[in-house]
């Protein structure tokens, strides 16, 4: 194979190669922010709880503070009954005191209801506050992992420069044009394989005679079409990965 075209496709992997590394390190902030608003959920749901709660509670105090007084005002009402003198008066005494005692039974039944809604809630309280802790492990296993992925992904990329930079040196200058100036019209991806008479990644049909120089890979051909450095792997070779953009092909 010619030595240039050899440098060019293995150059064109560790171009994608950097290039896929810096897309990746690219969305990580945004992985990590999906992780922060996981978190921020459980914790939200925890807080509803303790919300609903403390209400809870509170209207089971005004309740109880409220039986309280009016109980103490039906301990009145009977020492009045004895008192009165008439029996208008005593029949509107009794009519307190049964508005009193409905007042009770009332907040009574309520704080009763109250009692089982609250149990309900520290029940809830109890698996979110459960769920929120699972969560918590969770989600900082995948930061952490999230962040060993990113350091690994900085290393392949100062390796990939590093390898880049010693291989670029080696290329002929008006070998090395064509891919620069190709990769920056074909976002990033200058090289192609040909197969079956095709470009494999525009997908054009080659004209036989230059499908048939590709074969031999002696030269620098480019596509007609797309201008990208054609190579060949084989007949039968499998189409290779390194140079097929992840974007379908263009024209
Ligand atoms: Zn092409």
């Amino acid at each position: 194979m010619n030595a240039d075209l050899e440098k060019l496709i293995r150059l064109q992997q560790l171009e994608t190669t950097a290039d896929d590394a810096r897309r990746q390190i690219a969305d990580h902030p945004d992985r990590g922010q999906a992780l922060d608003s996981r978190l921020q959920h459980a914790r939200d749901l925890v807080a509803d709880v303790k919300t609903r709660l403390a209400a809870a509670q509170e209207k089971r105090r005004a309740d109880e503070k409220e039986v309280s007084t009016v109980q103490t005002r039906l301990a009145k009402y009977k020492d009045q009954l004895l008192e009165v003198k008439t029996n208008r008066e005593y029949t509107a005494m009794l009519h307190e005191i049964e508005a009193a005692q409905n007042d009770i039974k009332t907040r009574e039944d309520r704080i009763l209801e109250i009692m089982m809604e609250s149990d309900e809630l520290n029940a809830e309280l109890k698996k979110r506050e459960a769920e929120l802790k699972a969560s918590e492990k969770e989600i900082a296993a995948e930061r952490a992992a999230l962040e060993k992925e990113v350091a690994q992904l900085e290393i392949e990329m100062s390796t990939t420069a590093a390898a880049r930079a010693a291989l670029v040196a080696q290329i002929d200058r008006a070998a090395l044009a064509i891919f620069e100036t190709t990769a920056k019209g074909r976002k990033g991806v200058a090289v192609a394989e040909a197969h079956n008479g095709l470009c494999t990644i525009c997908h054009v049909r080659l004209r036989p005679q230059i499908f048939n120089e590709v074969r031999k890979n002696e030269s620098i051909i480019q596509c007609d079409s797309c201008r990208r450095i054609l190579y060949f792997a084989g007949e039968n070779a499998p189409v290779a990965q390194t140079t097929q953009p992840a974007v379908p092909a263009e024209d």
